[in-house]
This record gives structure tokens, C-alpha cells and sequence, in this order.
């Protein structure tokens, strides 16, 4: 088969360059590995005939231009609605010290301006900083980059820290109401062809002229475009040769690409959703309207939980973790046992009111091999590089070719396939 432009993976960026595409008049074919679409999208709708199940991205994390043009914000964003509570020597409190305390330390990572350090040795030099806040500060690095906080890069997140200022990325996150897959739904309906499932690419041939794709599977054909637009999480160009989803480039690619893809890192965390018949914390009337509950207990089994409508709770815990080589019900358990210690209930009770639990682990899939990517020390430029045509045959996209707040969210894949179809359009 032969096709103007191949795009590989499925994903939000996948989906939204090839409509891009469409739209500028090329004929487009995509090929997901997955026998589904949405990559790190993953909704599970009204399991419970409650409000969806988000096991891969949630929050819509400001909202650039390139998000925009496929949404309603009125109609189809909705609001975090409650209060921001800390869970913090057996009580829970609002306590505004803590997120004003957090900013502060944020606001200073503006002074790294020299050499680029890990975050964790820039907090080492910060002596006036308690132990304790440099402890909370490391959960809030490590929980919302997914990353580990002697690896990711200060200048990274200092870069990061003041788009997230800018764009309102943290604070004023949304969810999608009727959850993300509507997002997908929409670029499914434009694009308006198949798509071809179950297509593992296992090597992409290459020279000035254009490219074939092959797959794992050698009963399919293997397809020749002009251009490909490779669109899989970073952790999967930087799977080893021969493992599951890795993909061979013919000739390899250039030395700046791989030294670039070095600076990349996937973080990992674990995510659980908890759906109980009622909601428990509505019976202590003073904190029952939270919007988040970060457990800032050294130790403390989930350091993030949120809660979605009215039934709906998630744990989060992102970074270095245990956790994640736990069974699913040995981690149920403790996080019963938390949150029964968190709304002053008895474990029995929770499980009593408990209708369904969902997770699914991202760093065991071969498609993702982690949940977002992070930006090792001295990796600044490297996110440029990544989504720099090679040869006008090969186009790079997705959550790593994107710097500042939206490196690793959904805004970042939509804009970088924005970035990647308008490469080839000219
Ligand atoms: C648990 C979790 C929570 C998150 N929370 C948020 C959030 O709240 N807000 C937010 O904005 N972002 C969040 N993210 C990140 C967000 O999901 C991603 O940034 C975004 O979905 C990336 O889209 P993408 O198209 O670039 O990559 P992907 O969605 O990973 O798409 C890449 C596609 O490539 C396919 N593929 C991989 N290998 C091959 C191969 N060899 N051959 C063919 N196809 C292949 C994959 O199957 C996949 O479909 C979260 C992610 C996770 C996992």
C-alpha cells in the first residue's frame, strides 16, 4: 500500500495531526498498535452510571489555542468545585501556608540562571528552607512530574513553573466534562475514515525520497509514504531494540536526535479510582466539600487525592514509588486504610460503600512505558531538537516536543502536532 503521509500512534496527537492533514488536502494513514484509540486517554464511560472513570489524563491544563479550536469551554470544560485541604497530623485543615509556602519555592527556581542542576541539589542549597518544607516541596515536584527529584532538571521545571503561572496550568485545571474519550470522539468524527488497529510498528525504513513502515506482525503489508509522522511516547524511542513496541529507524537517526531522546525521561505514578454508592466524607459537614486533599504525612500512602462529582475519589502518587509493584487489591487495602483515617471511618465502612476500583499501570505497557515525560538535567533545548524535521521524511510529535507548562499534557501533544502538520503542509 502506498499513502502520502503515514502517521504512527493513535493518540490525541496522532488524531489531531492527521485531521490537520486531511484538512490541507493529503491523504493520511494512521496505524495505532493498540486495538483502540487515545493512547494515555483512556475513559472509562459510566461504569457506575456515574460521572466517567479517567484511568490515563484527566485535567485540561490551561488552554491554548491549538486545545481551543476543538472545544466549547463553556460547554465542555467543568470546574474543580470545592476546597484545597491538607491532611496533616491526623486533621484536616485548610491551610493556604502550605500552597503559599509551595509558590515561594517555586518562584525561586527564576534564580537558576547558570548551570542547570538537578531540583533536589538546588533545594540542598537553599539553607533556609525548613526540612519540612523541603519535604513538601519534593512530594509537589515528585507527585506532579511523575519524576525524580535528583534527575529532573531545575532550569526544566523553572521554565515550566513560569508558563504554568502565566497559562493558570495548575490551579485552574478543568476536567472534561463527560470526560476526555469526547475529545477523541470529536477527532474521530472528522477524520472520518479507519483507522488501522493492532498495527505494531516494528521498523520504519528511510532515505530523501520517503519511508516504509513494517510491523511486528508480518501477515500485514508493510506501507510507503512520502513522510511519517511518528507520534509514540518517548518512552517508547527509547525502548531497546527487539522489546515489545520498540521501533528500528533504517539508517538510524541522527546523533543529535538520540542525544536529544537522552534528556528524556518517563515519569512513573500510579493512579486509583475509587467509586462508592454514597460519599463518605459528606457526613463531616466541614470538610466535605473539598476539591483536593494532599496527605502531607511523611509516608503517606497517596499523596494526592481528588475528588470527581459526587461518588468519585483519586488517589495519585507520582515519582519513585513502591506502589507500583503492588497487586491491585494489596493497594485497595492501604488506600482504604488511608482514606479511613483521612474522613475518620472504619476501612469495613469504606469497603461497605465501595461500588468499583480502577487502575491500570502505565509503566508496564509497552505502548507508554511510563505516564508523562520529564526533562533530565541539561536537557533544556532538547525538546527543539525532537521536533525538528529530519530530511522532510521524518516528523516527530507528541507530550515531549512541547516545553513549558504543556510539556506532558494533552495541550502539549495537541500543539506539537499543530507544530508538526504545519512542517508539513509548507
Ligand atoms: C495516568 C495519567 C494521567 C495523566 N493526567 C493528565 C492530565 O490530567 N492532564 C493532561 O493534560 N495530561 C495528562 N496525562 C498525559 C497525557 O495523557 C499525555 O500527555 C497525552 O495523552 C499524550 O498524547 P500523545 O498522543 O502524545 O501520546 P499517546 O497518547 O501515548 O499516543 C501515542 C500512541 O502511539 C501508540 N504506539 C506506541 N508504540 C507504537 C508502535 N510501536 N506502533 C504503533 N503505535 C504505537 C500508542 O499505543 C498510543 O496510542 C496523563 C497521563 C497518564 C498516563
Amino acid at each position: 500500500m502506498k499513502t502520502e503521509i503515514i502517521v504512527i500512534g493513535a493518540g490525541v496527537c496522532g488524531l489531531t495531526a492527521a485531521c490537520l492533514l486531511k484538512r490541507a488536502g493529503f491523504r493520511v494513514e494512521i496505524v495505532e498498535a493498540r486495538n483502540r484509540v487515545g493512547g494515555r486517554i483512556l475513559t472509562l464511560q459510566n461504569p457506575l452510571k456515574g460521572d466517567p472513570v479517567e484511568l490515563g489524563a484527566e485535567l485540561v491544563h490551561g488552554l491554548p489555542e491549538e486545545t481551543r479550536r476543538w472545544l466549547d469551554p463553556e460547554k465542555d470544560l467543568e470546574a474543580r468545585e470545592g476546597d484545597f485541604l491538607i491532611f496533616e497530623g491526623g486533621q484536616l485543615t485548610q491551610s493556604p501556608a502550605y500552597f503559599e509556602q509551595i509558590s515561594g519555592v517555586m518562584e525561586r527556581l527564576s534564580q537558576i540562571t547558570q548551570h542547570d542542576l538537578s531540583f533536589q541539589d538546588w533545594l540542598e542549597q537553599q539553607t533556609d528552607y525548613s526540612a519540612q518544607l523541603k519535604d513538601w516541596v519534593t512530594g509537589y515536584i515528585q507527585g506532579y512530574h511523575g519524576a525524580d527529584a535528583s534527575d529532573i532538571s531545575g532550569a526544566a521545571l523553572r521554565e515550566i513553573e513560569r508558563e504554568s503561572q502565566e497559562v493558570d496550568a495548575v490551579e485552574g485545571a478543568q476536567f472534561f466534562r463527560g470526560g476526555q474519550s469526547r475529545l477523541l470522539d470529536r477527532l474521530i468524527r472528522e477524520l472520518n475514515q479507519p483507522i488501522l488497529l493492532n498495527h505494531v510498528v516494528k521498523k520504519v525504513s528511510w532515505s530523501q525520497q520517503g519511508a516504509e513502515v513494517s510491523f511486528t506482525d508480518s501477515s500485514i503489508q508493510p506501507i510507503q509514504a512520502k513522510k511519517i509522522l511518528v507520534t509514540v511516547p518517548i518512552g517508547v524511542l527509547q525502548a531497546p531494540s527487539q522489546s515489545p513496541g520498540a521501533i528500528d529507524f533504517e539508517p538510524p537517526l541522527p546523533s543529535e536526535f538520540a542525544s536529544a531522546l537522552s534528556f528524556f525521561k518517563m515519569g512513573t505514578a500510579l493512579k486509583m479510582n475509587f467509586v462508592f454508592k454514597s460519599s463518605p466524607w459528606s457526613r463531616d459537614s466541614k470538610n466535605s466539600h473539598f476539591a483536593m486533599i494532599l496527605d502531607t504525612t511523611p509516608g503517606a500512602y497517596f499523596r494526592v487525592w481528588w475528588r470527581r462529582g459526587k461518588n468519585q475519589i483519586v488517589g495519585w502518587q507520582g515519582g519513585p514509588s513502591t506502589l507500583l509493584t503492588l497487586t491491585q487489591s494489596e493497594v485497595q487495602k492501604n488506600a482504604l486504610e488511608q482514606l479511613a483515617r483521612i474522613f475518620k471511618t472504619s476501612e469495613k465502612e469504606l469497603e461497605r460503600e465501595l461500588q468499583g476500583s480502577y487502575v491500570f499501570n502505565w509503566s508496564d505497557d509497552p505502548f507508554s512505558r511510563g505516564v508523562y515525560p520529564y526533562i533530565r538535567v541539561g536537557g533544556l533545548g532538547a525538546t527543539q531538537t525532537l521536533a525538528r524535521p529530519i530530511g522532510n521524511v521524518l516528523y516527530f510529535a507528541g507530550d515531549a516536543t512541547c516545553l513549558g507548562a504543556y510539556l506532558g499534557t494533552i495541550n502539549g501533544a495537541m500543539i506539537s502536532a499543530t507544530n508538526a502538520a504545519q512542517f508539513i503542509v509548507r
